[in-house]
């Protein structure tokens, strides 16, 4: 006599990584083997919310009115526990596909994550989407038996021990869902105690949005609300890390948490997370940007980019509004204005709660000001609606506090009398802009310049003209505020006309169309020259934007302004006019200004020509020691 059953009995292999892990998993003895009850309960509740997302637009399924819910029975005796949940359930294919063959992947990966020790194992091997498999801790054998919510159907069995085989066969199950028996190890006997596992779900998972009935009691033993819709009084900071490592797949704790319910003019609430830092984990499993947008519990999306301006594409977290409707189509919610309402009032409370961060723990907000400060400056760059906030939110070096980072409103605080303007220093590096001689003046003045050494921030400066009454501008513009008159210079100091005539003339030939003009400036002290930007000229910021962009660049032709006082000038003079000593000089001083204003296209091709100069001086100090 034949079982029909037997007969109908499939014999797989598991692939190679996945023998690998399922091996690791059932001879290690890892402490907190009760997070496989987490990972089976996550498994039912994510069941369970596909089919709810499908019901609301197909009612064709097997028993529509059975109840959403979990049940879990446990029998000490036996050692026998089993996890039944009514969702969406797994044909034969499915459950082919999605507990034998594609986890091999994530099972590597999750390897990978773990064998340095160092990621604590229990907590993320939900993240690896081999979560399942964990079950094996504490399984001598496990049979997940299904049936899927379409009507054609038929109900099937996996059995697996973990060692290298699972089975498929046939099974007589009517009702839909999927069912988990575990017979578990002799040492993991606690795990069948109803107490025991009332506790568990106490501690992981809580917050299920499905009632989870343990035993006979009618009773759920979860709180069943999502953490998002719990008031903040009842939840933990160690509930807010665990659901934010969770829901974002970061190992990584955030560096705060938002966590919003209004009533107007939006109904919303959410869950939201700043991460702690800009760049995702080597290893998140995060395929991309986005929210998690759920409406009335159930979610609609997993990464929702348009809850946010794409300036705050690095926030993370859950939305939920009972406004969305749950019946149209994913483009239809897109365009809505009521999303462009949740839009508005997620983006005003995020930069809401910056600006209190900024306000009462200076040092966390500077982790997020370096982390995350050029995504500020991208908002300021895209004249994002909310630019005036944004504005509050910047930080900056500048040459009076090279070391710390001020504000705007630091800044203006600071201002001195009759000073009408903020000023600003566009350049490479922190460092090498203190030394640029447009500084010069401002220094001796002991005026307080703005240093933008980020890419980002000539891109913000295109957005950022005025902060309250104070219009921005660039030091190296030629003509600065002249109502702020310089210091005259000693006219006892400086280069007598004729002499200093003669020679901008040769700076004239040598640098011939690279430059527009040379001629004298008085604003410089301590260096010898800098270059200026003609009337009329694309603006410093500009110039460097297509730099940044790498669209085809060219040496911008400027102005080539000498500090008729400076000593190199006068020792130029002496030497011969038209050598190439006095050449070569001459080129050096238009390189250096080239380079300090960060526009060098190629500063090695400097070094011959400084080998050549210092080579004539030390022949120089021959002749003078003769
Ligand atoms: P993940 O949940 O991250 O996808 P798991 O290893 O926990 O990874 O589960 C693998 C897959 O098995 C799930 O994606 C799901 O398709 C399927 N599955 C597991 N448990 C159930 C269940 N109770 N009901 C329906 N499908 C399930
Ligand atoms: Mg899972």
């Amino acid at each position: 006599m034949t079982d029909p059953a037997q007969e109908n009995t499939q014999q797989f292999s598991f692939k190679a990584e996945t023998k690998q892990l399922l091996n690791i998993l059932i001879h290690s003895l890892y402490k907190d083997r009760e997070v496989f009850l987490r990972e089976l309960l996550s498994n039912a509740s994510d069941a369970l919310n596909r089919l709810r997302f499908e019901m609301v637009t197909n009612q064709n399924v097997v028993d529509p009115k059975a109840e959403l819910s979990i049940q879990i029975t446990a029998d000490k005796d036996t050692r026998m526990l089993t996890i039944q949940d009514t969702g969406i359930g797994m044909t034969r294919d499915e459950i082919i596909e999605n507990l034998g063959t594609i986890a091999q992947s994530g099972a590597r990966k999750f390897m990978e994550a773990t064998k340095d020790k160092k990621v604590d194992f229990s907590q993320v091997i939900g993240q690896f989407g081999v979560g399942f498999y964990s079950v094996f801790m504490v399984a001598e054998w496990v049979s997940v038996t299904s049936r899927s919510y379409r009507p054609e159907a038929e109900a099937v069995t996996w059995y697996a021990t973990g060692e290298d085989n699972y089975q498929v066969s046939a099974a007589a199950m009517s009702e839909r869902g999927t069912k988990v028996q575990i017979k578990l190890k002799e040492d993991a006997a606690e795990f069948a105690d109803e107490f025991r596992i009332k506790n568990i779900i106490h501690k992981h998972s809580d917050y299920i949005g499905f009632p989870i009935y343990v035993g006979d009691s009618k009773e759920p033993v979860n709180k069943q609300t999502s953490l998002w819709r719990t008031s903040r009084q009842e939840v933990t900071e160690e509930q807010y890390k665990d659901f934010y490592r969770q829901t974002t797949l970061e190992f990584d704790e955030p560096l705060m948490h938002i966590h919003m319910v209004t009533d107007a003019p939006v109904q919303l609430y959410a869950l939201l997370y700043i991460p702690g830092k800009a760049e995702r984990g080597l290893l998140s499993l995060r395929k991309e940007d986005g929210l998690k947008l759920y409406s009335r519990n159930i979610l609609i999306d997993e990464y929702n980019k348009d809850l946010l301006p794409e300036y705050l594409r690095f926030v993370q977290g859950v939305v939920d509004s009972e406004d969305l409707p749950l019946n149209v189509s994913r483009e239809t919610i897109q365009s809505s204005t009521l999303m462009m309402r949740l839009k508005k009032v997620l983006t005003n409370q995020v930069i809401r709660e910056l600006e209190t961060l900024a306000k009462n723990d200076a040092e966390k907000y500077q982790t997020f000001w370096q982390e995350f400060g050029g995504y500020i400056k991208h908002g300021v760059a895209t004249n994002a609606a909310e630019a005036e906030q944004l504005n509050s939110l910047l930080r900056f070096k500048t040459n009076l506090h090279p070391e710390s980072w001020s504000s705007l409103e630091d800044y203006a605080g600071r201002i001195k009398e009759g000073q009408k303007h903020i000023y600003y220093i566009v350049g490479e590096d922190p460092k090498s802009v203190l030394r640029s001689p447009h500084l010069d003046y401002f220094a001796s003045r002991g005026t307080e310049v703005l240093l933008l050494t980020d890419p980002m921030d000539s891109f913000m400066l295109m957005g950022l003209r005025k902060y309250k009454d104070y219009e921005l501008q660039n030091v190296a513009q030629a003509e600065i505020d002249t109502s702020e008159k310089p210091k005259e210079q000693a006219e006892a100091e400086k280069i007598p006309e004729a002499d200093f005539g003669a020679l901008v003339e040769r700076f004239k030939q040598v640098l011939g169309e690279r430059v527009t003009d040379v001629r004298a400036s008085n604003r410089l002290s301590q260096s010898v020259a800098r270059l200026v930007d003609p009337e009329g000229a694309l603006n410093p910021e500009l110039q460097r934007v297509y730099k940044y962009l790498g669209k085809e660049y060219e040496v911008p032709k400027k102005v080539l302004e000498l500090n008729p006082t400076h000593k190199i000038l006068k020792s130029l003079l002496k030497l011969d006019s038209g050598s190439d000593l006095q050449t070569a000089i001459i080129e050096q001083i238009y390189d250096s200004a080239l380079l300090v204003e960060g526009l060098h296209p190629d500063p090695s091709s400097m070094a011959p020509r400084m080998q050549q100069i210092i080579e004539a001086a030390l022949a120089n100090m021959r002749e003078d020691s003769k």
